[in-house]
């Protein structure tokens, strides 16, 4: 088979919980490797779905992955690697430095696939997604199932001991999920912040 072509293209995955992201990543590098192309999937060390190596999807999709700390530690990988393809699971979790490094990784030239909560359990444009849905060559936003009333879901609500979280709550519990935390999918409707 010829060398793969490196095309310099960002795509954007963004959506609520339980909306599919991560079986779109991996659908999306499934296609590239055949082809040909030699494709990188990073997760950040917070995202506590993950075991090393591996990213399942909750459709019960498995792929390989590597764990990255921060935005350097992507670049590192990358350079190590030297994959066609790079694909950035949770993404809202690697810091201000992400767009600047995908930039990077893009003038190489490489695809860059990025997935990500666009909004956090309060509904607020988080982190750097919105940044990188502006500066991308395409968009994907899924949507997941109300589990209240089965709409269309596009919100991740945080549920502290059964009742909705406060937006004033702290965005990340340090050291993963508080024990008493839970998340779902639901619409526009039936998502709840308490003041
Ligand atoms: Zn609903």
């Amino acid at each position: 088979m010829m060398a793969a072509k490196r095309i310099p293209w960002l795509h954007v995955i963004a959506g609520c919980m339980s909306s599919g992201k991560t079986a779109e990543v991996v659908r999306l590098l499934t296609r590239r490797q055949i082809a040909g192309q030699s494709v990188l999937l990073i997760t950040p060390a917070r995202d506590t779905r993950v075991v090393p190596g591996e990213v399942v999807s909750r459709t019960g999709t498995r792929f390989p992955s590597v764990v990255a700390a921060d935005a350097a530690g992507i670049l590192a990988e990358v350079a190590r690697r030297d994959p066609d393809a790079v694909a950035i699971e949770e993404a809202q979790f690697f810091g201000p430095d992400l767009p600047d490094v995908l930039e990077q990784i893009l003038a190489a030239p490489r695809t860059v696939i990025v997935s990500g909560l666009d909004q956090d359990f309060a509904g607020r444009p988080f982190a750097t997604i919105p940044e990188l849905l502006a500066r991308a060559d395409k968009v994907t936003k899924l949507s997941a199932i109300c589990v209240i009333c089965g709409s269309e879901a596009t919100r991740t609500q945080r549920l502290r001991n059964g009742a909705p979280a406060s937006a004033n709550d702290e965005l990340i519990v340090i050291g993963g999920m508080g024990a008493d935390d839970t998340y779902e999918a639901r619409c526009r409707a039936c998502h709840v912040v308490l003041a």
